[in-house]
């Protein structure tokens, strides 16, 4: 544990200089082996705002090491303490939100308002939950036997490696890390290549509570960075939130190990508007749930709007006016509520389906907002949301993961075949149902194939409930007190024989 105290450096570019080419291992700021690094751009203007460790097998062997090496003595520490200094190092963090966020927002172009502070502030949130838990690692006695005692205990897996992806860094690492050391594990995080600063930040932050080796971070690309962290012989367990194509790789791997792997993977979350439903509190919930300050970089993202056909064009046009209403620009400027895509590659992907969609006969794409005309922002990775209508469920937009702002108003005539469309997907991660009837509405949550169901509206990811997807949306739950003890421990059984 160092004694030295970070002070918040709310000038993200000066910080983002400062934690250039930097992985934290065993408690150190330490350069990658190989010496390379590769440039963090800040996707509104276009411009390098510093650059990040380029790591390799090598670091994260040392990483992995470090962290195997830390391990026994932070298991061996009393839960509650461990609790508590986790819980320490969410008050650390409270004083570090507006630091954090401008960092996040500098290196992803998430609003600060509307996304990135508000990230920031849920990362000392998940700290804090987590932190309260640790007494709740308890194992139970078993009626086995009269003349023999027979108990279950809970304990830690060892090393677990944790794999973030770019849109909601912070957040996201938080509700992996958190549980993984109160259960008594030490981490090894690997970034995400687009949004390696903000994270490091936190694990530094975080690294002044903590004793040295327990929390580490590397940054680098993921064949060459993250496919040696889940094969690594110490890492006995991988935790991983990213595209379905990268999680089947990190779970084949898993698999010749034969490790444990949480799985949080993509989303084309339905949301069936009935016509009953409240049409200004469905629309404020498909602007929220399609994430659209966002970008709609979320897996959550409310990209298929299932609308009864008597509601269709009321709730068409108010949700077009009321993306119309929010302004796009610079990411940390206060009055912006959207801000940009995170790379060129997602930017043009994301105009790949624009075309795609619009290619559609009878399809109509209707653009929303006005892209920003400050001159500084000329480079940026910009891109207008759009509300398609006319789309059917069969087209690629409405199939596939786009993760950007383009949402599909799909027409329905009636419940039964909402209900249908809605599961038909290869996804099954959130789903919402707008409708006044208690009666639609638990037959709906009851036959939605999805993790996680709400009715009238449209929250993100809490901590205390458990998240996680069915179908291709991935494996295990996250952000629970049930997501530390199944995805993080181990159940042992012992029996004592008194005879
Ligand atoms: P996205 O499309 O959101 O970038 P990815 O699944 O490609 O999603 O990336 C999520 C995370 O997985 C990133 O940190 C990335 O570097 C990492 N990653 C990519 N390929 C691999 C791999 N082969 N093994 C382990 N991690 C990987």
């Amino acid at each position: 544990m160092s004694d030295q105290i970070l002070l918040p450096d709310t000038d993200p570019h000066r910080l983002a200089r400062t934690l250039s080419g930097l992985n934290l291992v065993d408690g150190a700021l330490t350069k990658s082996i190989s010496g390379k690094s590769f440039p963090v751009v800040n996707p509104a203007t276009g411009r390098e705002v510093g650059n990040a460790a380029a790591s390799d097998e090598r670091d994260v062997k040392r990483a992995a090491l470090a962290a195997a090496r830390a391990q026994p003595a932070w298991a061996a520490m009393p839960a509650r303490k461990r609790g508590a200094l986790i819980a320490e190092c969410s008050r650390l963090l409270s004083d570090h939100v507006e630091e954090l966020g401008r960092l996040v927002a500098l290196e992803t172009g998430k609003a600060l308002r509307t996304e990135s502070r508000i990230e920031a502030s849920v990362v000392a949130d998940a700290l804090q939950f987590y932190g309260g838990l640790a007494s709740e690692l308890k194992g139970e006695t078993v009626p086995f036997n009269p003349d023999m005692l027979t108990l279950t205990q809970r304990e830690p897996i060892g090393v677990v490696g944790v794999i973030i992806p770019w849109n909601a860094p912070m957040m996201l690492m938080a509700l992996k890390i958190a549980p993984a050391l109160v259960a008594g594990n030490t981490v090894v995080v690997k970034s995400a290549e687009e949004a390696p600063l903000a994270v490091l930040r936190v694990c530094q932050i975080l690294n002044q509570k903590l004793p040295p080796g327990v929390l580490n971070i590397v940054s680098g690309f993921g064949p060459e960075c993250g496919a040696p962290l889940v094969a690594h012989p110490a890492v006995g367990k991988v935790t991983f939130t990213g595209s379905v194509e990268t999680g089947r790789i990190v779970a084949r791997t898993a698999g010749e190990k034969l490790i444990p792997v949480t799985l949080e993977l993509g989303g084309k979350s339905p949301m069936i508007v009935m016509d009953d439903a409240d049409i200004p509190k469905a629309v404020a919930g498909a602007v929220s749930g399609m994430r659209f300050t966002r970008q709609g970089q979320s897996c959550t993202a409310a990209s298929r709007i299932l609308v009864h056909e008597r509601v269709h064009d009321e709730f068409v046009a108010t949700l077009k006016s009321r993306v119309d209403a929010m302004k796009m620009g610079d990411p940390l400027d206060e009055a912006t509520d959207i801000g940009t895509i995170i790379s060129r590659g997602q930017l043009d992907k994301v105009l790949g389906y624009i075309e795609a969609g619009r290619a559609v006969p009878g399809a109509q794409a209707l653009e929303c907002s006005q892209l920003p005309d400050a001159e500084s922002l000329r480079n940026g990775l910009f891109v207008r949301p759009v509300i398609f209508v006319g789309l059917d469920n069969t087209s690629r937009l409405a199939r596939e993961e786009i993760f950007g702002p383009v949402t599909c108003v799909i027409r329905f005539s009636n419940y039964e075949e909402a209900l249908a469309l809605a599961n038909d997907s290869d996804f099954g991660l959130a789903a919402t149902i707008w409708t006044q009837s208690l009666k639609t509405a638990l037959d709906a949550t009851r036959r939605l194939q999805a993790g996680f169901v709400q009715v009238n509206q449209n929250i993100v990811v809490q901590p205390g409930l458990s998240y996680g997807g069915v179908k291709q949306s991935g494996l295990g739950r996250e952000a629970s007190l049930e997501a530390m003890l199944d995805h993080f421990t181990h159940k042992k059984t012992i029996i004592f024989n008194m005879n």
